[in-house]
């Protein structure tokens, strides 16, 4: 079996680099200890070998078809959504009133690092249906959440994410779908959704949209946007459950990410569709952005674990393929080499290496930061939530977009059996390219870092993050021999705030239209610098055991994240000085370039 996770690296991660057992000194999760989270992974793994890998292939090859206005996904959907809900994994970080296990956010990451890693398809399910639970319970009614939220987290009825319209994508103000008040707070709903992944399936009872609409006379654009729950079959005045005039439309026929149906419906053709509305009306963009910041995060955790899985295919595959001899040694009689022996190769795999575990260890950090904002308070807590919803963009654009990169270094691994199926790196390559699509393109990551994020509350996220940066920083530098990368560090940290000049003096002289222009090159720029901060932290980690008593297994473990760390400041961070260059060179070409000199 193709291992598809590192657990080496799992334990440095929670043990040694983020020290996760400190969070049970606060009260909302002393009931755990270090064992149980060590547990809860073993489990975590147990369940990603037993009954999500196996199916990884069948459930690409065999994917969803329409048949009878209902969408048939793959038969072991059902089960695993029973064992997601029976072992409590959909509802693992709820809290204990809500029935969860209240574990720590940065341990359910990890457990969900393992199962995408096995599986993205299948994880999907348990994710949607766990992040829209969490939306009625953080703003629905007693009586939604009695209603929906112990059949989704049990893994009985599926929970959606029901934003995108044809029209309204990215601009989700121009949503169309329509709410009138019926009675209460049941409202008739009529419209039409696409693209909604898991929106209609026979691997459970019931469908339960969370979808965005807006009610009859509300104020235009975002403003005037409504959250509300909309089943696929509601509960009548008799107690039974009855069809809502949901109808699925298509099934969408996708590159990759294949197991899971993305869908099109339409709502109330018969005019007998309804909704319940979620908390107040016209807040409804602002409270699915709680689902979104976390969904955003889980994808680049997405990203992660699929890279994962291909980094780690292609590592076992360079280690077996004999081609070729040193080129110092040309006698066609001596032994050919396996390919991992190739100078060129080892930098592919140090690439795929340093873009998965850098990307994880910033998931994990950004979990970290939930996790203590979640238990502390006040400034703490603002200090917390600021930094987190800085690094989200971030989060979410860089493992998706070098993931793309990385799961094609790995093909590129395979020579030409990468680009069959014989071995699974193909399909990781086309699961992996949603991820730079779905909850907000890498574009519209790009403006919500320079647009909003970094203007967080006068610039203070940024300059709590500069803060977290200099703190890694100094503490290399008792460590010692790690100078080269703090020096790096600092120098791209002064290019950083030289390039946010720059760009504040564009908005002033030319205007929002121009500062925004190059905001996905922003998004790369700060992004490297972000992920080399990561590597610093783990550099710092694995010098300073290194430089204790360690068997020769951690040392080589060791030694690996040391010549990954010197692999990423060298071949990655040095990419930001391109970077700033275009930046910083005022020419608006973008702006300028006209649509009619793109025709012939
Ligand atoms: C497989 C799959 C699953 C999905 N699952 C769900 C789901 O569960 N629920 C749901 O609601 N939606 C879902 N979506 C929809 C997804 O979120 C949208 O496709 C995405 O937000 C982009 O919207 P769009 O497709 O309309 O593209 P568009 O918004 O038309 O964007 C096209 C391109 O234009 C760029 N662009 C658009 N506007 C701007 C702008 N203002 N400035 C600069 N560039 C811009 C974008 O960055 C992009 O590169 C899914 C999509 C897919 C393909």
């Amino acid at each position: 079996m193709t291992k598809f996770i590192s657990q080496r690296n799992i334990r440095f991660m929670i043990k040694e680099v983020f020290d996760v057992k400190s969070l049970t000194n606060h009260d909302y999760y002393s009931k755990h200890n270090e064992k149980m989270f060590d547990m809860v992974i073993d489990e975590a793994l147990k369940l990603a070998v037993k009954l999500m890998y196996p199916v990884l292939e069948e459930m690409d090859r065999k994917y969803p078809v329409l048949e009878n206005g209902e969408v048939k996904v793959h038969k072991s959907v059902k089960k695993i959504m029973k064992e997601f809900g029976k072992g409590g994994w959909i509802a693992s970080a709820f809290s204990e009133e809500h029935g969860g296990e209240q574990l720590p956010i940065i341990i359910r990451g990890v457990a969900s690092f393992i199962f995408v890693a096995s599986n993205y398809s299948a994880w999907a399910f348990t994710e949607l249906s766990a992040g829209a639970a969490e939306l009625i319970t953080s703003f629905g009614s007693q009586e939604l959440i009695d209603t929906y939220v112990p059949k989704m987290l049990d893994g009985k009825w599926q929970g959606t994410m029901a934003l995108t319209e044809p029209q309204a994508g990215s601009s989700l103000s121009d949503i169309t779908t329509i709410a009138v008040p019926d009675k209460n707070s049941r409202f008739k709903i009529k419209g039409v959704k696409i693209f909604i992944s898991a929106g209609d399936h026979d691997g459970v009872e019931n469908i339960i949209h969370l979808m965005l609409a807006k009610i009859e006379n509300a104020p235009p654009g975002a403003k005037g946007i409504s959250l509300f729950v909309v089943p696929k079959k509601r509960i009548d005045d008799q107690g039974k459950l009855i069809l809502n005039d949901i109808t699925t439309t298509s099934v969408y026929h996708k590159l990759g990410y294949r197991g899971t149906p993305a869908v099109e419906i339409s709502m109330g053709e018969k005019d007998d569709c309804y909704g319940w509305l979620v908390g107040e009306e016209n807040r409804g963009l602002i409270q699915m952005f709680q689902m979104m910041n976390e969904a955003r995060i889980g994808v680049g955790l997405a990203s992660c674990g699929i890279a994962s899985a291909a980094y780690l295919a292609a590592l076992e595959y360079t280690e077996n393929r004999p081609q070729g001899r040193p080129v110092t040694l040309k006698d066609p009689l001596t032994k050919q080499i396996p390919i991992i022996e190739h100078a060129d190769v080892k930098r592919m795999l140090l690439f795929q290496k340093s873009i998965v575990e850098g990307s994880l260890s910033l998931i994990l950090q950004c979990c970290m930061y939930a996790d203590l904002k979640k238990v502390s308070a006040g400034d703490e807590k603002e200090k917390y939530a600021l930094l987190l919803d800085l690094l989200t963009p971030v989060a979410k654009a860089f493992p998706s977009e070098y993931g793309i990169s990385s799961t094609s270094a790995a093909i590129q691994c395979f020579g030409g059996y990468g680009y069959c199926e014989d071995f699974p790196v193909e399909q990781y390559f086309r699961d992996v390219r949603i991820q730079a699509i779905h909850e907000g393109t890498t574009g519209i990551q790009g403006m919500d870092l320079l647009g909003r994020k970094i203007l967080l509350k006068d610039g203070k996220a940024g300059l709590l993050f500069i803060e977290e940066v200099k703190k890694s920083i100094r503490v290399a530098r008792e460590i010692g021999e790690l100078e080269f990368f703090a020096d790096q560090l600092e120098n791209a940290m002064k290019q950083l705030e030289k390039v946010v000049d720059f760009l504040f003096n564009v908005f002033g002289e030319k205007g929002v239209d121009t500062y925004l222009s190059d905001a996905s090159l922003f998004l790369e720029f700060y992004s490297l610098i972000v992920i080399s901060w990561q590597w610093l932290i783990q550099g710092t980690t694995a010098k300073k055991a290194l430089s204790e008593n360690c068997s020769k297994k951690d040392t080589n473990f060791y030694n690996g994240k040391l010549f990954t760390i010197n692999y990423f400041f060298r071949y990655e961070l040095v990419k930001t000085y391109r970077l700033a260059t275009r930046l910083m060179d005022g020419d608006d070409l973008t702006i300028n370039m006209k649509t009619e000199y793109f025709k012939d």
